[in-house]
């Protein structure tokens, strides 16, 4: 079903009137980890000014390690919900366990389903039958198949409202924290009518490559990037070597913005 030869026109992932695909380009921008409703909040206000519309921040978070900070769980969600509603976006974080897609309906507008659980066939099921669309994100060494198969196990369950999303996979290289296969856009776009999204953050792992990355990501043909932003990197409690400050995203915004015209 997520197959071009089934359907030849793009499908169209509408967000509360927020559309992505067939030409609608999307920016998902917000901290790695809710930390806080004033972290949440400093990060809102910025990207609303850049005429960002969708608020990303993760309340279940899939760390390496278990001594490490493990996310606010659906208090999480509150917080990003209240941001969300108050800087009139959309909030978009990932659910890692099948029993609380239902409870999360009441938070989020996008649920995001993480590299980790790429394969998780009892949450792709669950996101299935959500009627939130899903953001479904390439495993760590999964295959361009298997993340269609992935994304297969969503629509066969009745949902259609699924943005893939490039994050980067494995390879022997060790320059950057994983290797962006940017020509899997075109591949999934050739492949499938769904709309496809780079998240540079996690790909690179770089903050000195996320331009060059979100530059290369729009002229191959993403319908969008996600990147991660923290009012203060250094104090994050995951991923501070990789976030944006302030300052850092508006300087992205304003040259992303230059390269390429956004509606
Ligand atoms: C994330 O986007 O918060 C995340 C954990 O990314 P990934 O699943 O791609 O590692
Ligand atoms: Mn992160």
């Amino acid at each position: 079903l997520v197959s071009r030869k089934k359907k030849p026109n793009d499908t169209v992932v509408d967000i509360g009137g927020i559309e992505v695909g067939n030409g609608n380009q999307q920016f998902v921008m917000g901290p790695c980890s809710v930390e806080s409703h004033q972290q949440v909040d400093a990060v809102a206000s910025v990207i609303k000014q850049k005429g960002i519309q969708l608020l990303r921040g993760g309340a279940f978070k899939p760390r390496t390690s278990p001594y490490d900070f493990q996310g606010l769980g659906m208090e999480g969600l509150k917080i990003l919900r209240d941001v969300g509603d108050r800087h009139g976006l959309k909030v978009v974080s990932e659910i890692v366990n099948p029993r609380d897609i239902e409870p999360a309906h009441e938070y989020l507008d996008v649920i995001q389903i993480g590299a980790r659980n790429m394969q998780n066939f009892e949450l792709l099921k669950e996101a299935g039958k959500s009627n939130r669309p899903i953001l479904l994100k390439r495993g760590l060494a999964a295959t361009i198949n298997e993340f269609m198969n992935a994304a297969e196990y969503i629509i066969s369950q009745g949902n259609g409202q699924i943005i893939l999303c490039e994050r980067g996979i494995r390879t022997y290289e060790t320059s950057t924290r994983n290797t962006l296969d940017i020509t899997a856009v075109p591949v999934l776009k050739k492949e499938t009518h769904l709309p496809v999204m780079v998240d540079v953050t996690h790909s690179t792992g770089r903050r000195d490559l996320l331009l060059p990355a979100a530059k290369a990501a729009l002229a191959i043909g993403a319908d969008g990037i996600m990147a991660e932003v923290h009012p203060d990197p250094a104090t994050a409690l995951s991923d501070s070597q990789q976030q944006m400050d302030i300052d850092t995203f508006n300087h992205f915004m304003d040259e992303l913005q230059a390269f390429y015209k956004m509606d």
